[in-house]
């Protein structure tokens, strides 16, 4: 099966899926009204985007020094660095640190950057228990599926849903779907692993350069917990994530929560900045961090697709995509869903990869002006698709250039050309199409899958506009 096919297969099954759509509509419907009551004036809101942008702009066009000052800082600070090239370096650098350490055990706060790793499977597979705490992705742990939103794993399961789940794994306590009980069940279960775990991984929002600080915004204390309680901690994270100095801070996290969850500021800001010191009472002995590349610097080369790196992964994209809400994230099948994942991972991945993906758009616009660092979501897609079906002859890092080129589609839209271009072919054209109407096919290919096929009408416009006294050629 090819990857358009099989793309196909995830959406026909998201798209026979009532209630996870109805579990969408409701989520996502209400993170829209929460964001929404955040910026009450576009004009602060606006002015909050730019600099944002700026800041982003500024970290990712400085991003060498950064990364040379970031290493020199948290070294000074004791924690130790490390460089993965991809995601099999990143995996072994964690599995070495944690054979060194003896270490059986580990809590993870929530990280994207670990999804794109695969390390959950990989620790698993070196006998290494991995217990996830974020809620939503403990949930999606024990149903063992990926995440499908980027800031709430598991969106797509409502209140019955996890209460079913919970049942089936811990089916001594009683059942419930209340969900304040749903989560004292979860706190109870997590805070044993927390009190026991030998590490903890997390991921990182923002690494200041200026101070060899990492920050960690999350809201229900786990990220705090996986940090701190066990001995090691080992934080995870994309190289775009640095940004130069600590008072860049505060706009990107004003923005990011604000956006992602409608939330006036995040319940937990954690800067970790060193392992424990002497005398201290808590806090891991040793600290270390893992900045993965995996395409990023290939990305980097290109002044365009360079603004993708931007993100700070808020997630609104996401909610206010009309094919997202359709089909929810895994029917992308990549780590990133939605508009995001679809400028991102065929840059990623390559486009003779998962450049299908690039066709799960309506072009609506929608992601680009919600975007809190003003990503050119729309403009990136249009590449992407355009480079999808043409390798073209400009130089460009996308990987699988002209893989989803197909010789039937570009043979008709050369025949198209032509007709177009002239006058007469065009009426002629027109003229077989509106009188041979009852000719045209049922099937037109994935443009039927899900629609009815387009009829043309009984008159050509020609014929329409002159019979309304129109004049002119
Ligand atoms: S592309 Fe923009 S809106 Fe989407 S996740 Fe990234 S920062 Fe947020």
């Amino acid at each position: 099966m090819n990857q358009t096919e099989a793309f196909h297969e995830r959406i026909d099954e998201a798209l026979h899926n009532d209630q996870m759509r109805r579990n969408f509509r409701s989520a996502l419907s209400g993170i829209q009204a929460k964001r929404e009551q955040q910026f009450p004036d576009d004009a602060q809101l606006q002015a909050l985007r730019e600099q944002a942008r700026a800041v982003r702009a500024n970290a990712l066009v400085k991003q060498p020094e950064l990364l040379e000052q970031l290493e020199a800082k948290l070294t000074e600070n004791g924690i130790r660095v490390h460089w993965a090239e991809n995601p099999e370096q990143a995996n072994q650098i964690i599995a070495d640190i944690l054979d060194a350490a003896t270490a059986k055990t580990v809590v993870k706060g929530k990280s994207m950057v670990s999804e794109e790793t695969g390390l959950n499977t990989y620790l698993e597979q070196r006998g290494i228990e991995v217990v996830e705490s974020d809620l939503g992705e403990f949930i999606i742990q024990l149903a063992e599926e990926p995440p499908s939103h980027i800031v709430a794993p598991a969106i797509h399961k409502n209140r019955q849903e996890v209460a079913q789940l919970f049942h089936r794994f811990y089916p001594d306590l009683p059942y419930t779907e209340d969900i304040n009980q749903l989560t004292e069940t979860a706190r109870q279960i997590l805070r044993d692993k927390f009190a026991h775990a030998d590490a903890g991984i997390s991921g990182v929002n923002f690494a200041v350069a200026e101070t060899g600080t990492l920050c960690l915004v999350e809201n229900e204390g786990n990220g705090r917990l996986s940090t701190t309680a066990p001995r090691v901690h080992i934080a995870i994270t994309g190289i775009e994530k640095v940004v130069e100095k600590l008072s860049d801070v505060p706009p990107l996290l004003e923005i990011l929560t604000k956006s992602a969850t409608g939330q006036p500021i995040t319940t937990y800001f954690n800067m970790i900045s060193r392992p424990r010191q002497a005398g201290e009472l808590d806090g891991p002995q040793a600290v270390h961090l893992v900045l993965l590349d995996n395409g990023r610097t290939r990305i980097k080369v290109d002044e365009q697709l360079l603004d993708t790196l931007r993100c700070i992964r808020c997630g609104t994209c996401i909610n206010y995509c009309p094919v997202y809400v359709q089909l929810g994230g895994h029917a992308y099948g990549t780590v990133y869903p939605g508009p995001i994942g679809i400028a991102l991972e065929p840059q990623r991945l390559g486009i003779d990869q998962v450049g299908s993906l690039t066709s799960a758009c309506t072009l609506c616009g929608a992601c680009g002006q919600v975007c809190p660092v003003e990503i050119p979501l729309p403009k990136l897609i249009n590449r992407l698709r355009a480079e999808a079906v043409n390798a073209g002859r400009e130089a460009s890092p996308l990987i699988g250039r002209g893989a989803l080129r197909n010789k039937t589609e570009a043979t008709s839209w050369k025949l198209w050309r032509l007709v177009y271009a002239n006058a007469f072919v065009y009426r002629l054209f027109a003229l077989a199409a509106t009188r041979l109407r009852w000719l045209t096919p049922k099937k037109l290919g994935g443009w039927t899958r899900y629609r009815s096929a387009p009829k043309p009408a009984k008159r050509t416009l020609n014929e329409l506009a002159r019979q309304k006294g129109f004049r002119s050629e």
